[in-house]
């Protein structure tokens, strides 16, 4: 089959990549001319595992092009997806549609009768049927779908590849068959598809959203209580995640959520329900945001208390700066906001990442960068572990005590092994644990 996608972000990039790859023809669409110059050379603008290959793959075997000319994307196909970002208004909490609405607006006038255009970002529900009413007037015989984007960076290939369900919200069986031929080797897997109406589908992907946040701040305002209480979160998490009930996952205690899309997406989505009258449905999202805000707050503030209450003249090695895992992405990063407020308050802050430096450094230009953990922490007073990578589980405390002034870390996202850094010398603190359960030197 052959589509367009608007927009070769992160989501967009990925998308068209893999749809390549399923056998498909593919034009990506930016308007990011150097973007547009580096993907039709093969190279992706993202570090995401498998990525390179699949771009590299579809590229040359002709399946995979990229332009910059909404004309030619109105030629070239009937079906079109939309994967702009919808990031949030820079006066307000609701979502900025107006990439959105610029993809519609110059690709409107050019479409083909029959052309069906399919959202992918995340956006308010309404959004669907208003760009319907105005593709109504910009070209009649067309057709809007919604059919959002699940994937995490990290694994976005893979979750592209062997999604745990696809959501189609569509408006006629016509653009429900055409969609569902798109996903035809998920479907063969076996792989759920939940058809349904576009506002069900806008649903679908912000309710998710909002429940996976939700989670990730109801650990850490157990992690609050837990301090208070001289209790340990880490084994309260563990203990809740093995009722099957509640399950483990997104119930690791620590720094909090960031990056693109929770923080903006339980947001939009309160503002959204506001508009429509149910705003007291979903009034707890502020308190979801609140508590999420509060860890970066907690862990500067806990931080500046192991370093004798003051950062000042104090040199802090920071151990991530993405904002999760497997990803280069800093957007909305805690682990960049804590170091940048541990610099802002008169610390030297050096900051290891296996993979978002560029990123980071382009975000926040005056902290110091190193690709090496023992520099990053040489004449350290304490480092701070902000980003669960997995290499930093197999860093040798006793080597690393070797190389700081003071072996003290806080452990920031509770994935590091207490006893192993204890037994090494260090002072380990984290929070929502007591110094009893963490033991170690004090
Ligand atoms: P992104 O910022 O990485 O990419 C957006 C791209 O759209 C950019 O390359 C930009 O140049 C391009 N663009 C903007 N206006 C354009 C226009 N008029 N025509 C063509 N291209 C245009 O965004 P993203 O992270 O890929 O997110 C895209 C959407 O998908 C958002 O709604 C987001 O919430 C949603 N989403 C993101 C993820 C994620 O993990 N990043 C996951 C699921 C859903």
């Amino acid at each position: 089959m052959r589509m367009t996608v608007i927009g070769t972000g992160y989501v967009g990039t990925v998308h068209a990549a893999c749809m390549a790859d399923i056998g498909h023809e593919v034009l990506g669409v930016d308007i990011d001319a150097e973007r547009v110059a580096a993907l039709a050379a093969g190279r992706a603008p993202l570090h995401e595992q498998g990525l390179d290959a699949l771009l590299a793959s579809g590229v040359s075997a002709g399946r995979l092009r990229f332009t910059t000319s909404l004309a030619e994307a109105a030629a070239f196909a009937n079906l079109h997806f939309i994967c702009v970002g919808t990031p949030q208004r820079p006066d307000g909490a609701g979502a900025d549609l107006r990439y959105v609405d610029s993809v519609v607006e110059g690709i409107g006038p050019r479409l083909r009768p029959g052309a069906l255009v399919v959202g992918k970002s995340t956006v308010p529900v309404g959004t669907a049927a208003r760009l319907a009413g105005r593709l109504a007037d910009l070209a009649p015989g067309t057709e809007v779908a919604w059919n959002p984007e699940f994937l995490r960076e990290g694994s976005a290939v893979h979750d592209t590849m062997h999604p745990e369900r696809l959501v189609i919200g569509v408006s006629s069986d016509r653009a429900d068959a055409l969609l569902r031929a798109v996903y035809w080797p998920m479907r063969r897997a076996g792989i759920p598809v939940f058809s349904t109406d576009p506002a069900t589908a806008e649903l679908v992907k912000v309710a998710s959203n909002a429940f996976l946040a939700t989670k990730i701040s109801f650990v850490n305002a157990m992690a609050e209580v837990c301090d208070s209480a001289g209790a340990d979160v880490t084994v309260l998490a563990r203990a809740m995640g093995a009722d099957s009930r509640i399950g483990p996952q997104f119930l690791d205690p620590g720094l909090g959520f960031g990056g693109s899309c929770f923080p903006k997406d339980i947001r939009a989505f309160a503002a959204r329900a506001e508009e429509l009258g149910a705003g007291e449905a979903v009034a707890f999202l502020h308190e979801v945001d609140r508590i999420n805000t509060r860890q970066r707050r907690r862990t500067v503030d806990r931080a500046r208390e192991l370093l004798g209450g003051t950062f000042a003249g104090r040199r802090v090695g920071v151990l991530g700066a993405a904002f999760k895992p497997g990803s280069d992405d800093v957007r909305d990063s805690p682990a960049l906001a804590v170091a940048a407020a541990a610099q802002a308050e008169g610390a030297a802050v050096r900051v290891h990442d296996p993979q978002a430096l560029d990123n980071a450094r382009a975000a926040c230009p005056d902290l110091t960068y190193t690709l090496d953990v023992p520099k990053a922490c040489e004449g350290a007073d304490l480092v701070l572990h902000l980003t669960q990578w997995p290499e930093y589980r197999a860093i040798d405390p006793a080597a690393l005590a070797g190389v700081v002034r003071t072996p003290l870390i806080l452990d920031a996202r509770n994935s590091l092994d207490p006893r192993a850094w204890g037994a090494a010398g260090w002072a380990f603190r984290a929070l929502g644990r007591p110094l009893s359960t963490v033991g170690g030197a004090s």
